[in-house]
């Protein structure tokens, strides 16, 4: 037996506990993992809560970040011992995830856990930060560097935002933070934030296109924050695109893309092929300064992370939160 958030939706409604659940009762999948460390990103926050359609089989162990140790494996890649981190591939929606002690996994959808990182690192940084990695890597593979200007970095104080500050700064970048809370000022600026912005400025209607100004953006709203920013992208920016905190839409016009040859770069982590991953997690090694984490990072029970997960939803979570499965 072991403990896990088990989510459970049926007559007597949308439902998630702590249960205590039988081995026999996990998933398929070739190699077994002892979980150390998950943590709660937004889909997670949509999946306790059922805020959002992210699960998809009942009942479903949530949980898109793993860390931990293979206990037994039959892929040739794995043996018992070995230090794994997993990130999406459907983990959480689909397929039991990391909310638990214990998970069943496909070998292929693990990656050696980085020498340079603890399995509490791995999952602070996690699916958010492996995101905004992948973002920093788009702006990079579209030539965006240091010198072309200022980046903007939406829903800052969330997940994403923290860690792609972070890296950004770390890296030479002139990172223009936005936020909707004042009172994280101080926290944004530590991160490397040269600049806070209020995130009003962006979330409005506005115009097709308006006064340049970004030479590249990381952005987890979406909709008219999203529009807004490519409006106010310079000439041959980048602008990626995460995230929907803010909406699903998408109120935009093609006048930054024709007029201002602006590309707009779809970033996704879940499918994301695995080479990709590999060099996210090789640069998060050496591009991120772990140190920093400590200060985006706090730390929950497995009980913990049920009300946790609400008050995620209700943007109260500053950075990441870390769950210790085991306490
Ligand atoms: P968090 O909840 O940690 O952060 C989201 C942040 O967005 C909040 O902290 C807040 O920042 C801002 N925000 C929330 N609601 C609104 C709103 N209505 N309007 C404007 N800003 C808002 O989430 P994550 O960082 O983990 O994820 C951010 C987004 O990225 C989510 O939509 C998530 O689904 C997506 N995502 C996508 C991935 C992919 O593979 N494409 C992978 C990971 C995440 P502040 O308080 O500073 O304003």
């Amino acid at each position: 037996m072991f403990k896990g958030i088990l989510i459970e939706k049926d007559d007597a409604g949308y439902r998630a506990s702590v249960q205590d659940i039988d081995d026999s009762q996990l998933p398929e999948g070739d190699v077994t993992v002892r979980v150390a460390m998950s943590s709660l990103n937004y889909k997670d926050g949509l999946a306790i809560t059922g805020k959002g359609p992210v699960v998809r089989k009942f009942p479903m162990v949530p949980g898109i970040d793993i860390a931990g140790t293979v206990e037994s494996s039959n892929n040739p890649d794995y043996k018992a011992g070995d230090r794994v981190v997993l990130n999406g591939w459907g983990v959480g929606e689909t397929h039991w995830g990391g909310l638990a002690q214990k998970a069943r996994l496909k070998g292929d959808w693990l990656v050696p856990l980085p020498a340079a990182f603890s399995e509490k690192q791995a999952v602070a940084i996690g699916t958010a930060g492996y995101t905004a990695m992948l973002c920093v890597m788009a702006l990079e593979r579209q030539g965006v560097k240091p010198t072309d200007g200022e980046i903007v970095v939406t829903g800052a104080v969330g997940g994403v935002g923290s860690v792609a500050i972070a890296v950004l700064a770390k890296l030479g970048y002139t990172v223009v933070a936005v936020s909707g809370r004042p009172e994280e000022t101080e926290y944004l600026k530590q991160l490397g934030a040269a600049e806070v912005l209020d995130r009003a400025i962006l979330s409005a209607p506005g115009k097709p296109l308006g006064k340049e100004r970004w030479a590249g953006a990381v952005d987890v709203v979406g909709s008219h924050t999203l529009a807004n920013i490519c409006a106010t992208t310079k000439y041959r920016g980048v602008v990626t695109a995460c995230g929907l905190a803010g909406g699903m839409d998408f109120p935009s016009s093609v006048a930054p893309f024709i007029l201002r040859g602006v590309t707009l770069v779809g970033v996704d982590s879940v499918m994301c092929p695995r080479p990709e991953r590999l060099l996210a997690w090789q640069r998060l090694a050496t591009d991120l300064d772990v140190g920093k984490l400590g200060l985006i990072t706090h730390e929950v029970s497995l009980a913990e992370a049920i009300p946790t997960a609400a008050q995620l939803m209700a943007g109260q979570v500053r950075g990441r939160v870390v769950v210790d499965v085991n306490r």
